[in-house]
């Protein structure tokens, strides 16, 4: 079955095809660096990375490019308060956002730039446009002029033929025709930084970095662009209007937008206050792999509520997968053969592989794609328990779960020592608070709910090891007190133990 896309243009599910076959161009914009993400950021690029991955699966070789804004009046506000330059206020967060992706399994984009090495290119554009007439001037500061261009709407749906004074849409402070024009270059201003251009000294608007990036690495026409449905209007509609415009080419031929991450029925964002970083979510002991599993359990185009159990049970889906491979690896089956047996038991390997990948194709339905991954466990550790799974079977079940592992990126226990590594981990003598990027050590130390009691402690695999092996003493020698003090231990740490014939197996909760 061919890829079938929501594209947000058309408002239709149409069948994907690239503009050069066999290849795809994404654009995705990127994070504002002023701050930490939240997870509701993380939502969509957790979406984007599963329609690349996707794409890289069914053949698509895939170059994606995206941006760091890097300058805009957030960063330029705080990092005057925070007496830093622009370049160094804005490093340490695209550095953490660098490691939150590792940490959320996302593959690196083939492009990825900030906006401040692509003045030069900007400024061309929007000469451009002021050539062809679709620029102003007003006080040094240089608009789009969105009468003249009249497919203006055609993303957003929306219809401006009413009342003008209602469609005033951004904060711009200088004078502008028409309430809908949009800053394409903004006058310096005093004590801000500023370019010395060929426009006058000032900094581009934010929509231009993204019609020049863009264009930049995929050409005047690519294939998708994509990003969270609040960027529909007016972002994506000022990069249709400037790019078009501007080359009188279509810009984009599908736009592909994530819906909102929900917290109590509302929008997780900045401004509300009701987000979580992955930082918050790590130092309340979540492994990123189970926020990763969560972010991508609902259907892009569906809005996805945030609780705390929600997450717990994506955790628990996870071990239950993880688990499944591990009897996949290393369970004993009975070998020989029993053709009838072995056929109905491959089927079902087969069918989950089918429905998966349908699911994927029919518009990134991942909901149903975990459906189909969880019908294959539980038909598999049906077999295994009724003694029907042989040995030759194997490789058919850990082939679709490999398979299906190769978009959703979860089965890797890895999650400790990337934090490690990292130097994210919370312990109990270092308190949430240590972690940076957290609300609690945004607080002084403090959550927002004014505990660091969520705190659970991250043994390292060393150590458990060693705990593994004191509880075996205890019990050789018949001090069953002891052995059960460091189960509980143990437990208490979030590791859970498992006595089998061959010994002790150990896992995270
Ligand atoms: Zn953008």
């Amino acid at each position: 079955m061919a890829l079938r896309l929501y594209n947000t243009l058309s408002g239709q599910v149409e069948e994907f095809k690239p503009l050069v076959a066999n290849h795809v161009g994404i654009y995705t914009c990127g994070p504002t660096v002023y701050d930490y993400a939240h997870i509701g950021n993380y939502r969509t690029f957790v979406f984007q990375d599963i329609l690349r991955r996707h794409l890289k699966y069914r053949g698509y070789e895939v170059r994606q490019v995206m941006n760091l804004t890097d300058v805009d009046d957030k960063i330029v506000r705080n990092a005057r308060a925070a007496g830093l330059g622009l370049r160094e206020y804005t490093e340490q967060f695209i550095d953490a956002f660098n490691i939150d992706r590792q940490l959320l399994n996302l593959e690196t984009p083939e492009v990825m730039v900030r906006a401040t090495d692509q003045i030069d290119d900007m400024v061309k554009l929007i000469q451009t446009l002021q050539e062809k007439g679709y620029a102003y001037t007003s006080e040094g500061s240089v608009y789009f002029r969105v009468e003249k261009f009249a497919d203006y709407g055609k993303l957003s749906k929306i219809d401006f033929s009413g009342n003008r004074a209602g469609a005033r849409v951004d904060n711009d402070e200088y004078d502008k025709a028409d309430a809908r024009d949009f800053a394409l270059w903004k006058a310096a201003k005093d004590g801000e930084p500023s370019w010395p251009t060929p426009l006058g000294d000032g900094r581009p608007g934010w929509h231009i970095e993204c019609s020049v990036m863009s264009m930049k690495y995929l050409g005047e026409t690519f294939d998708i662009h994509s990003g969270g449905s609040d960027l529909i209007f007016p972002h994506h509609e000022n990069e249709i209007a400037q790019s078009e415009a501007a080359t009188g080419k279509p810009f984009v031929r599908t736009w592909l937008h994530a819906e909102h991450l929900m917290v109590n029925g509302q929008k997780m964002s900045k401004s509300l206050g009701n987000f979580f970083t992955l930082r918050d979510l790590i130092a309340r002991g979540f492994k990123p792999t189970a926020i990763r599993y969560l972010l991508a359990s609902v259907h892009f185009r569906s809005p996805l509520n945030f609780t705390f159990e929600g997450l717990h049970q994506a955790q628990h889906s996870i071990e239950r997968l993880r688990n499944f491979r591990y009897r996949l690896l290393n369970e004993r089956f009975p070998a020989g053969e029993n053709p009838e047996e072995q056929a109905q038991v491959q089927a079902q390997a087969r069918a989950a592989r089918e429905a998966f990948e349908a699911a994927l194709d029919d518009n990134l339905n991942t909901a149903a794609a975990l459906g189909a991954i969880f019908d294959l466990v539980r038909d598999g550790n049906t077999a295994m328990d009724q003694g029907r799974f042989r040995d030759g079977d194997r490789a058919a079940f850990l082939d679709t779960l490999e398979r299906w592992d190769r978009i959703f990126a979860v089965l890797e226990d890895n999650d400790y020592a990337k934090l490690q590594e990292f130097g994210l981990l919370a312990t109990r003598e270092t308190g949430a608070g240590a972690v940076p990027g957290t609300a609690a050590a945004a607080e002084g130390g403090t959550g927002k709910d004014g505990s660091t009691a969520v705190l659970v402690e991250m043994l390292s695999d060393e150590e458990i090891e060693r705990r593994i092996v004191e509880r075996e003493a205890a019990r050789r020698s018949r001090n069953f007190a002891r052995s059960d003090g460091i189960r509980a231990e143990l437990l208490e740490a979030g590791v859970v133990l498992e006595d089998t014939k061959s010994g002790t197996r150990w896992k995270r909760k």
